[in-house]
């Protein structure tokens, strides 16, 4: 095992989970400061929750995307109107 220098280690274990619940904004209070504080002094932590933050800000990115009223749906809804605007 050689991750020492690895930018991907894996978290502290007992930190993974609330890692994650401060990056996705579920956790508050004192467990997300304990957490953020430690992510500030452990490299692994920091690094972790930073990957985190990133794939969130991505998957959120696409999920709105895909929410947006795609294109050819916009000018189907269109020609509908002007078939009823027609005489
Ligand atoms: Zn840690």
């Amino acid at each position: 095992m050689n991750l020492n220098h690895n930018q991907d280690a894996a978290p502290c274990k007992n930190m993974e989970a609330i890692l994650q619940q401060v990056a996705d904004g579920s956790a508050t209070g004192i467990k997300k400061f304990y957490a953020v504080a430690h992510a500030s002094r452990c490299h692994k932590c920091g690094n972790f929750l930073e990957r985190l933050r990133i794939t969130l800000d991505v998957l959120r990115e696409s999920k709105n995307r895909t929410n947006a009223a795609p294109q050819d749906a916009i000018a189907r809804l269109r020609s509908q109107i002007s078939n009823l605007e027609q005489p």
